[in-house]
């Protein structure tokens, strides 16, 4: 069953314009969080990431594992392939990944394997975080890359904006299976 094929619920938050001339933490992470907004309207779990090199963004990505069918489909994926070609290297020791929530065991994976020099995520992820909030691939010692982290930019608004979407998904299911008993 493809998912993304039913409408996405109705998006009650709004895409941020911040300054193009401070291009701080603040301002990286609101694109990414505009990038978990384009998720949710194509009715995907809403995580947005932005890849930042020398102030510019160099690139971009949101969950589509739904629309692609791709397990691997994850921002941080897309984000990072698109990075690497963007500059012509896969190794992105310069470049700083902005993401909503804590990257999955793959993500952080490939976030030291393209050895991205620093890691923003808004939202720690005790369950599944592969940056230190299930377990740490940034302290294995096997790595030969360890990247900077950095946790919070707009960690109250990315986590609202997850919650409201499975909390809108929950209900939905609920008045749908609601609806069939009283067939
Ligand atoms: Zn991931």
């Amino acid at each position: 069953m493809n998912h993304s094929k039913k409408t996405a619920p109705e998006c009650p938050f709004q895409k941020h314009f911040p300054s193009q001339l401070i291009r701080d933490d603040l301002f990286f992470m609101s694109l990414a969080y505009n990038e978990a907004l384009n998720a949710w309207n194509a009715n995907e779990v809403p995580i947005g990431a932005v890849i930042a090199h020398e102030g510019q963004v160099i690139g971009t990505g949101h969950n589509q594992v739904e629309s692609s069918n791709d397990p691997t489909a994850h921002a941080e994926m897309i984000a990072i392939t698109q990075a690497a070609n963007s500059i012509d290297d896969w190794r992105l020791n310069d470049a700083t990944l902005y993401v909503t929530k804590e990257p999955c065991p793959m993500c952080s994976g490939a976030s030291i394997m393209s050895r991205i020099g620093r890691v923003v995520f808004a939202i720690p992820d005790p369950k599944m975080g592969g940056l230190g909030g299930a377990f740490n691939v940034n302290e294995y010692s096997g790595m030969n890359h360890t990247t900077n982290i950095e946790i919070g930019v707009m960690q109250e608004e990315c986590l609202e904006l997850i919650q409201t979407f499975f909390r809108i998904k929950r209900n939905v299911k609920a008045n749908a299976s609601t609806q069939l008993k009283a067939l």
